[in-house]
This record gives C-alpha cells, sequence and structure tokens, in this order.
C-alpha cells in the first residue's frame, strides 16, 4: 500500500469514526452536519455491491522543489466573470485547472466551447450540496450527471474530482474510488472577502505565500468579493513570476511528484 493509498483509507475509517463521536459529544458544539468527515455512515463497499480499489488518491500539495504552482477556479462556468477568468489567463499565458458545477455547465456551457485547449477540467458535483451528508447512490448521481455534462459539453472525460466545501465525508470517497476519480483539495485559498479592504494587499499575499507545488483556490462564481478578487489575477500572476513561478494544470503538477522507492 503506497502512502496516498494509506491516506485514503485512514479517511474512510476516520470518517466512519467521527460520525459515531459527533452523535455523543459535538451536537452542542457544532453542527454535525458541518463537520469535515460526518455526515452519513459510510457503508462497507461489498454491502453497496461496489468493486472498489481502494487506490483513490487525495492531494492537496504537490512535494516538489520546482518553482511552479497550480491556479484552480471552482463552481463555474458562470456568466458574469468566467469570461474575466478565460480572457485573463489568455493575455497571462497561464494554464488553470476548472472544477466545475454540472448544471452550471448545462446552463453555460457555451462560455467554454473553444476555451479550454489550454486548461484542465475536473467534477464539482451536479448541484453543490454537501456530499458527505448524502447516501452512496445519491453521491453517484451528483458525480455521474456532472461527468456525463461535462462530457458532453466539454469533450473532456474528468478524471479529477473536487468535494463542495472539501467535504470527504460518508461515502464520498468511495463513490469518488469506484468512478475512478483523483480527489482535488487545495493548498492555499484567495481570502476572497478581504479583497473589498486590500486589494494590493490580497495580491501580495499570494504572492509572498506562494510555495512550490501549491494549489490554489479561487471561485470564478459567487459574491462580489469574489469578482475583485478575479479582478486581480494579473497582478498576482505578474508577481508570482517576478519570483520565479510558472504555472501548471493539477494534472501536471501531480505528475511532477517524487516517484515512491518502495
Ligand atoms: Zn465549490
Amino acid at each position: 500500500m503506497d502512502r496516498r493509498t494509506f491516506i485514503s483509507r485512514s479517511l474512510l475509517v476516520a470518517g466512519g469514526a467521527a460520525v459515531g463521536a459527533a452523535a455523543v459529544e459535538v451536537p452542542r458544539l457544532w453542527p454535525s452536519a458541518h463537520l469535515p468527515f460526518s455526515g452519513g455512515y459510510a457503508p462497507a463497499a461489498d454491502r453497496m455491491g461496489y468493486d472498489i480499489t481502494g487506490n483513490t488518491s487525495i492531494t492537496w500539495h504537490v512535494d516538489t522543489t520546482e518553482q511552479v504552482l497550480a491556479f484552480t477556479f471552482d463552481d463555474g462556468p458562470g456568466p458574469k466573470w468566467t469570461k474575466l477568468v478565460l480572457d485573463t489567463l489568455d493575455h497571462y499565458d497561464v494554464p488553470a485547472t476548472f472544477f466545475l458545477v454540472g448544471s452550471h455547465v448545462e446552463a453555460h456551457g457555451d462560455l467554454l466551447k473553444g476555451r479550454l485547449d489550454r486548461h484542465e477540467v475536473g467534477n464539482h458535483s451536479w448541484s453543490h450540496p454537501d456530499l458527505a451528508t448524502l447516501d452512496a447512490p445519491s453521491i453517484e448521481k451528483q458525480l455521474s450527471r456532472a461527468h456525463d455534462t461535462i462530457r458532453s459539453v466539454t469533450g473532456r472525460d474528468p478524471r479529477l474530482f473536487r468535494p463542495p466545501y472539501g467535504h470527504l465525508g460518508g461515502s464520498t470517497l468511495m463513490v469518488a474510488d469506484r468512478m475512478g476519480y483523483s480527489l482535488i483539495l487545495w493548498s492555499h485559498e484567495m481570502n476572497e472577502t478581504a479583497y473589498l479592504k486590500n486589494p494590493p494587499g490580497q495580491v501580495q499575499e499570494i504572492v509572498d505565500h506562494a510555495r512550490p507545488g501549491q494549489i490554489i483556490l479561487a471561485h470564478d462564481v459567487g459574491s462580489a468579493d469574489r469578482y475583485v478578487a478575479l479582478s486581480q489575477l494579473g497582478a498576482m500572476f505578474t508577481g508570482l513570476r517576478q519570483r520565479g513561478f510558472r504555472f501548471v494544470t493539477v494534472p501536471e503538477l501531480m505528475a511532477l511528484t517524487p516517484k515512491k522507492t518502495t
């Protein structure tokens, strides 16, 4: 079992354990549905009749010494800002990874037509629920409906999956494994609400905190603060390049992972 497989299996166990613990002591402090690993017991795969490999990987950062990082944009496409993001990426010659919401692809797929050549797409569910609160068949519907729509609209067969809110609990990992997905989280994020007060300061924060192998979370759909953050993308790219960074998609970043010797 390699390290990532071990992590996947550990999280499955942790997910089951958290449900039991939450029932006893957590509800007074925090609704259990909001705990990262709670909200839905993860049934045994064989009881579900699922044939899974147990090899799903979870990546939030890639161990590399190369000055590379990956920008990711979640929740799109959307009519307000997806075009702005794609135009900015083109202008600055930056590849990125979009974690698409299936229902948004169905409604606004035209925004992506002919625009994804240099970019990667991933599955971010059909309607952005907290998958940790759903049972396995419902999670599978969320992923497969989004998968089919992304494929039919973009011509791409997504291999990456980012669960909404980064929640991995319940049966989420099991279903992702069954469908052959790699799970992608993030190691840094744009603090979007802070951009309203001090956009240059937030650009500097992104530039100063860049690390080799980092995966940065941003959103191209949502509240107005996200627009302010997106309007600063060019300044971020320029600042990061001045620090010697280059930009890659998430699969390109993952390909840099040092080979295990065991
Ligand atoms: Zn999201």
